[in-house]
């Protein structure tokens, strides 16, 4: 455990690191000290866990989501239910970055246990020359703590994503996957160059779960599959009022899950705490069980000013 916040404290000395952050409480830059806390020149101080990360927030914030749920999530996503989500955004990220040097800062913003950002970490050091900074931020400890716990490569941090740690202008690609947006904080967060990327499910996202919740002849249903397209015209809607959209690709298949995993992926899902516990135990005695992947990426860059 302790070596994890000593191969932190280390990162954390190289300018890479350093140029990265800021307070943020008061937005000064900020030391490390004593290889234990970071500090700002207001004396605001921030302390490295033992599991080597960095714990930003001022008072605890109480989630929804619990350990069991990140573990949960860990298990189906290693199973590769992503996978062709997390080629295609390292894909979007090589192609941009093509004649580009210095190492990549990537951020993940929303990162839960961090299984998608450590994806695309492994991912991009792979198949370029140039290096990952790769930086996961989320609101939960519980994620954060188990993020770390998998991936000593990253910089992970417990904070509020409307008080950032991290400078202006900081990040060559955010991805915001699944989890909710600060638009203008990624505008300040974005180099000039920079790409958003954000993935958001579309109609067809779990809609196994969805007729086995609702039935399928109740017409609540139907309201609610009209209801997600809408939703989604409303995000790429509201996505381009502070990003030039540069592509969008919508991804559709069907994921297999074994028995295995069944159990973990009702625990992972939201829709299925509104399930009756009867439902779910005859869910998960099923052999296997078939879902809808749908999920919509979409990459935006700054807008140029129009004059
Ligand atoms: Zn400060």
């Amino acid at each position: 455990m302790r070596e994890n916040r000593k191969k932190l404290a280390v990162a954390l000395t190289s300018p890479a690191y350093s140029n990265l952050l800021r307070c943020p409480m008061c937005t000064g830059s900020m030391q490390l000290r004593d290889g234990r806390s970071l500090v700002c020149s207001s004396k605001h101080s921030y302390d490295l866990s033992k599991h080597g990360y960095v714990h930003f927030l001022s008072r605890p914030v109480r989630t929804k989501y619990e350990k069991t749920l990140f573990e949960a999530r860990k298990k189906v996503m290693d199973s590769g239910f992503f996978a062709p989500v997390l080629s295609h955004i390292s894909e979007s990220i090589n192609g941009s970055w093509q004649d580009r040097t210095g190492p990549i800062r990537l951020l993940d913003a929303g990162c839960g246990e961090g299984s998608h950002l450590s994806v695309l970490q492994q991912q991009l050091s792979r198949n370029s020359d140039t290096a990952v900074l790769a930086a996961g931020l989320d609101i939960s400890k519980e994620a954060i703590a188990l993020a770390s716990k998998n991936n000593g490569e990253a910089f992970w941090c417990v904070a509020d994503l409307a008080y950032s740690p991290f400078a202006d202008h900081s990040f060559d690609f955010i991805v915001n996957i699944l989890s909710p947006s600060n638009y203008a904080e990624f505008q300040r967060l974005l180099a000039d160059t920079g790409n958003v990327i954000k993935v958001f499910p579309g109609p067809d996202y779990l809609k196994e779960l969805r007729s086995l919740l609702y039935n399928s002849t109740d017409s609540s249903h139907s309201t609610n599959l009209k209801r997600n397209v809408y939703d989604n015209l409303a995000t790429i809607e509201r996505f381009s009022e502070y990003f030039e959209v540069l592509g969008s690709r919508r991804l559709h298949y069907r994921f297999l899950l074994h028995q295995p995993l069944i159990e973990p992926f009702i625990a992972m899902t939201p829709l299925s705490w509104r399930m009756k516990e009867s439902l779910v135990k005859q869910i998960k005695q099923r052999p296997t069980l078939e879902v809808t992947v749908d999920l919509t990426v979409i990459i935006g860059g700054r807008k140029t000013a129009v004059y």
